[in-house]
């Protein structure tokens, strides 16, 4: 049997693909190696318990938002909710405490009342984020910044600067090596459309599009790895892939006209595609870092944490050792001890993760795949004890008295992440934007394998992967309209 596409991944990059060639009448098979659909986008369930792996927020859903036609032509708004987030984040590192909004008129408000001499700075912080496209336009050509720099450019306030780069973890560890115009359109984004969560957590999304592949004629395997992507002459024709834990099989080839990568590029490269056609496609992604990836602390409370005192959907805290943007990239490399990071509550809106009593929350940060993959099973699961004690710590001085109320926690790393999407370091969006970054271009390995992931040119997030894979699917079947 011959498929008109195969996926290797159900990432939400390679779901949006498969869900978009369905309806369009191509015969799809999807094959992904965990036991349920979605990469990043996933939940898991522990006692009452519904645990969110990623979304703190979703960007944009508003009216001018490219993923508002693809959910509505997909019928995702039919059947998935979409919850407004409240605010975009309250920041706080022992010197200024500050609630940022969405909407960007108020946010320069805000920030205009709090550091008045810097009403100049603050207007050009907007009019880049907010024209982010524009100015990208103008700027081509030029070298590009970064972040850190454009903010020395426009303001003196260490303060404000710290402030403005609050959630910086949502695309990258460091202001510096970040660029301007990739960060623009994102965090744009967030200040264009606000920020969305799913109800019941990012699983529904996730499934809703493996079933709407399914009832749209075609397959998703789940437990069964890809271990090749067949060649001939010059043209990808095909996967190998097998059976894996519960399921383990002996390995099996499949053809299909099309195949859609949404597993990592630098898997592609280094053990899909046989070694003349990787090592081509590596050379042209030797030059790429790879992006940032996260611990998170998933944490069941017995209360609802918005009763237990705590005000916000997303709190930033800066460790008060960071006194300029300088000190946040070896703030994430330095001890887990004086790591800044975030805790999200997901009971300050209806987010149906647990009974109406209790909560969810996580604590995230940045984490490095480094400061685990050396220590065998019994220092990893120590250093997680431990790290996850000293999280709680800090929540527990954020919000006191919680820490009594947790009736259960788990510690997901970076390489928690790598073993659930074979992401290499557990990066969660794909290659590092940084100015020097070479991905204007699509990469292109061999004639019909096609990328759709995080590690695209477009990049990493919900929406970055959405994109990807509804634009992929598109220039497939612009390809097979010729
Ligand atoms: C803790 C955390 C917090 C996050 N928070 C946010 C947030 O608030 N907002 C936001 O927009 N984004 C967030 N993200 C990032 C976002 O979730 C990801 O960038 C995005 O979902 C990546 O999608 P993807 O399509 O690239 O695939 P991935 O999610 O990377 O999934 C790839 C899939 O391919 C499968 N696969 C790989 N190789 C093979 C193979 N050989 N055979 C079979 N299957 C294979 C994997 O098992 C996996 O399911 C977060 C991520 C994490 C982990």
């Amino acid at each position: 049997m011959k498929y008109d596409i195969i996926i290797i991944g159900s990432g939400l990059g390679g779901l949006t693909a498969g869900a978009k060639l369905a309806k369009e009448g191509k015969k799809v098979l999807l094959v992904e190696q965990h036991d349920r659909p979605g990469g990043c986008a996933t939940t898991f369930k522990r006692k009452d318990f519904t645990f969110e792996v990623g979304l703190h927020e979703m960007d944009g859903l508003d009216r001018r938002d490219m993923k508002s036609k693809i959910f509505r032509d997909l019928g995702v708004f039919d059947k998935v909710q979409f919850l407004k987030v409240p605010e975009f984040y309250h920041f706080t590192n022992g010197r200024c405490e500050i609630t940022i909004p969405h909407d960007p008129e108020k946010a320069i408000e805000i920030l205009t009342d709090n550091f008045p001499e810097e009403e100049k700075g603050i207007n050009a912080y907007f009019d880049q984020i907010l024209n982010a496209r524009k100015k990208a336009k103008e700027s081509e050509g030029k070298a590009e910044i970064s972040l850190g720099e454009f903010l020395d450019s426009i303001i003196s306030n260490e303060d404000l600067k710290l402030i403005l780069l609050g959630n910086l973890g949502y695309f990258h560890d460091d202001p510096f090596s970040i660029s301007l115009n990739y960060y623009s359109v994102a965090q744009g984004s967030y200040f264009q459309g606000g920020g969305n969560f799913v109800k019941g957590g990012s699983q529904k999304l996730s499934d809703y599009l493996s079933d709407y592949i399914t009832q749209n004629g075609g397959k998703v395997i789940l437990k069964h790895l890809v271990t090749e992507i067949i060649t001939e002459n010059n043209k990808a024709v095909g996967i190998k892939y097998k059976g894996i834990g519960n399921k383990a099989s002996e390995t099996e080839t499949i053809y299909g006209e099309e195949i859609i990568a949404n597993a990592a590029i630098p898997n592609v490269a280094n053990t899909l595609l046989p070694r003349e056609h990787g090592e081509r496609l590596q050379q042209k992604i030797d030059k790429l870092e790879l992006g940032a990836s996260l611990l998170t602390v998933y944490i069941g409370f017995k209360k609802r944490a918005k009763d237990l005192g705590s005000r916000y959907y997303s709190t930033f805290v800066f460790d008060d050792s960071i006194k300029t943007q300088a000190d946040i990239k070896d703030n994430n490399k330095g001890d887990f001890k004086d790591r800044s990071f975030t805790f999200i509550d997901y009971s300050q809106i209806d987010a149906a993760l647990t009974t109406e009593e209790k909560s969810v929350g996580v604590i995230c940060s940045i984490d490095y795949y480094s400061d685990w993959d050396k220590l065998n099973e019994e220092e990893y699961k120590a250093k997680k004890k431990k790290v996850g004690d000293v999280f709680i710590g800090k929540l527990e001085k954020l919000i006191p008295g919680i820490k009594d109320q947790i009736e259960y926690y788990e510690v997901g790393t970076s390489k928690t992440i790598a073993r659930y999407t074979l992401n290499p370091g557990g990066a969660v969006y794909g290659f590092a934007q940084t100015p020097q970054r070479i991905i204007s271009d699509k990469i292109q390995s061999i004639d019909n394998l096609h990328f759709a992931s995080a590690w695209t040119k477009i990049g990493g997030g919900f929406s970055g992967a959405i994109f990807s894979g509804y634009l992929c699917a598109i220039d497939i079947l612009r390809k097979s309209r010729k």
